[in-house]
C-alpha cells in the first residue's frame, strides 16, 4: 500500500510529466530525494548520485522521468538520465576535448571544421543532461551560454565567410532558447545570401516534447529551409507525446533526421536498433547518423566496440529500407571529423572483374566495361605480353592481366555471375513464383 503522501507526490508527478515545457523546466529533477518519490534508491545509490552530479549535474524533465521503469535497474531511459558512480572514473583513453572543437573555433560560438558548413553553438543549456553527453565539459553551465553580443559576432563570422552554405545550430539545446531569441538568430542567418540551409540539433522531441508547440513551429516555418535533427537512442523513447512533437515538425514541412549514439547496455543490439529505425521512419524521421561513442571524460562505461557498430550495420543494410539505415560514424579524435564505417562488400578488384558480396552472403561478379582504360608504364620490360619494341601505353583487352584470387571463381570457362548460399530465402520466393533463381545465376 502506498502511503497518502506518496500518492499525492505521484499525482503531482504525473501532472508535471504532461505539463507545458516552461512548467517542466521549473520542476526539473535535480536531487536524489526528488528521484526517490518514484524510484527506489539505496543509500549507496543516493550517495553515488550526489558524487557523480558534482562533476556533471543531474537534470531530468518530469516527462522523461515518467518513462523510467522503476522496476528495472537496467532501464535504458534511466541509464541515460540518472547519474552513476562510473561517471567519476577517468578512462585510460579519455580526452578532455576529444573532437578538438575548441581548436577549430575561429570566434567564440563557431566551430568551423568542414569547408562549406559551420557549427553555431547558441546555448549551453539542455532540458535534460544526458549522462553520455559528449559535451559534458561545457553543457549545463548557463553562465557560459552565449550572450547576444557573442552571437552577433559569430553570425558576423558567417556573414564574412562566403563558403559557408550550411549552418548547424547546436549547443546545448537550441530549443531551450526562447522562441523569440531563436527567431532572431534564424532571421539573421536567413538574411545572409550564401547561407542556403540551416539545421537545428535538438533533443527536445525526446526529453521535452511539449517544447514543440504551435508558437515554435509557426516561427520555424517562416525560415525555410530549416532542417531538424534529433537524438532518439531507444524505441522506448517513441511515445504518444514524442510522436505528436514529430508530427508537428513534419507537418510544418521540416525534414527530420535522427542522430543516435551507440550506448552499451542501452541500444548496442541489432534488434533494438532495427526497431528504433523502423519507429523513426514511421514517424517521418530519417535515421541520419549512428555515432560511435566519443572519448569524452566520464563516459567510458557507455562505450561499445567498433565491431558492435559494424555488426548492427550488417544487420540493417539490405535487410531493411535504405532510408531507414543511418550512416555509422566515428568522430575522429583530434578533430578529424566524422568518418563513416561500413561492413565490407567489396571482395576483390581485378583488371576485368570486380567481385562483390551482398547482405545475403551472395558473391557476385561485376564485369568492368570493355572500354575501361588499362595502361602500363611505357617500355616496361617486366612482362612479355607486349612484343619487343611495342610501347603502347594503353593495353588492349586481350592482354589484360589474368584473374587471380577470388576473381577465378568467375572463370571465363563458365558463365557464372553469382555464387549463392544454399537455402537462400530469396531463391525460395522465386521457386514459389516459378522463376528459378538458377535461370539467372549459378
Ligand atoms: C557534424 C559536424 C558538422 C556537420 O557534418 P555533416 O556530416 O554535414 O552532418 C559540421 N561541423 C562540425 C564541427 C561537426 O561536428
Ligand atoms: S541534449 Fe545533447 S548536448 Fe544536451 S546533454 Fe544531451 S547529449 Fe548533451
Amino acid at each position: 500500500m502506498l502511503s497518502n503522501e506518496t500518492t499525492t507526490e505521484n499525482d503531482e508527478f504525473k501532472f508535471l510529466a504532461n505539463a507545458d515545457w516552461k512548467t517542466q523546466l521549473k520542476h526539473l529533477i535535480t536531487t536524489p530525494e526528488q528521484l526517490q518519490s518514484f524510484l527506489y534508491l539505496t543509500e549507496k545509490q543516493v550517495h553515488e548520485i550526489r558524487r557523480a552530479s558534482k562533476l556533471f549535474p543531474m537534470a531530468i524533465t518530469p516527462y522523461y522521468a515518467s518513462l523510467i521503469d522503476p522496476n528495472d535497474v537496467r532501464c535504458p531511459i534511466r541509464a541515460q538520465a540518472v547519474p552513476t558512480i562510473q561517471e567519476t572514473q577517468i578512462g585510460s583513453a579519455d580526452i578532455e576535448d576529444p573532437l578538438a572543437e575548441d581548436h577549430d573555433s575561429p570566434v567564440p560560438g563557431i566551430t568551423h571544421r568542414y569547408p562549406d558548413r559551420v557549427l553555431l553553438l547558441v546555448s549551453q543549456m539542455c532540458a535534460m543532461f544526458c549522462r553520455h553527453c559528449t559535451r559534458k565539459r561545457s553543457v549545463g553551465d548557463d553562465d557560459h551560454s552565449p550572450s547576444k553580443e557573442m552571437l552577433k559576432n559569430a553570425i558576423q563570422y558567417i556573414r564574412e565567410s562566403p563558403q559557408v552554405r550550411d549552418v548547424l545550430i547546436s549547443g546545448g539545446d537550441p530549443f531551450l532558447l526562447s522562441t523569440k531569441r531563436l527567431d532572431w538568430i534564424l532571421t539573421e542567418l536567413h538574411a545572409i545570401e550564401h547561407v542556403e540551409v540551416v539545421r537545428i540539433g535538438t533533443r527536445t522531441p525526446v526529453v521535452l516534447p511539449q517544447r514543440i508547440d504551435d508558437e515554435l513551429v509557426d516561427m520555424l516555418k517562416k525560415h525555410h529551409p530549416v532542417w531538424v535533427n534529433t537524438h532518439f537512442n531507444h524505441p522506448r523513447e517513441i511515445t504518444p507525446q514524442s510522436k505528436a512533437a514529430l508530427r508537428k515538425l513534419a507537418d510544418a514541412g521540416i525534414p527530420l533526421g535522427n542522430q543516435s549514439v551507440l550506448l552499451r547496455d542501452v541500444n548496442d543490439c541489432p534488434l533494438i536498433m532495427q526497431n528504433l529505425v523502423h519507429r523513426l521512419v514511421q514517424n517521418r524521421v530519417r535515421p541520419y547518423y549512428m555515432y560511435q561513442c566519443d572519448l569524452s571524460r566520464g563516459i567510458e562505461h557507455f562505450r561499445t566496440s567498433v565491431s558492435k557498430g559494424i555488426e548492427i550495420m550488417e544487420m540493417l543494410i539490405g535487410h531493411t529500407s535504405g532510408f531507414a539505415v543511418p550512416t555509422y560514424v566515428v568522430d575522429a579524435p583530434g578533430g578529424g571529423g566524422k568518418i563513416p564505417l561500413t561492413p565490407q562488400y567489396l571482395i576483390s578488384m581485378g583488371t576485368r572483374k570486380v567481385v562483390l558480396r551482398n547482405y545475403e552472403g551472395v558473391i557476385c561478379l561485376y564485369s568492368e566495361p570493355p572500354h575501361k582504360e588499362v595502361t602500363c608504364p611505357p617500355d616496361c620490360e617486366y612482362c612479355d605480353k607486349l612484343t619487343p619494341g611495342e610501347s603502347k601505353h594503353k593495353v588492349p583487352e586481350s592482354r589484360w592481366a589474368p584473374d587471380v584470387g577470388v576473381g577465378k571463381l568467375f572463370d571465363d570457362s563458365n558463365d557464372v555471375i553469382a555464387i549463392v548460399p544454399e537455402n537462400l530465402e530469396r531463391a525460395q520466393r522465386r521457386e514459389d513464383s516459378a522463376t528459378n533463381i538458377d535461370d539467372e545465376v549459378r
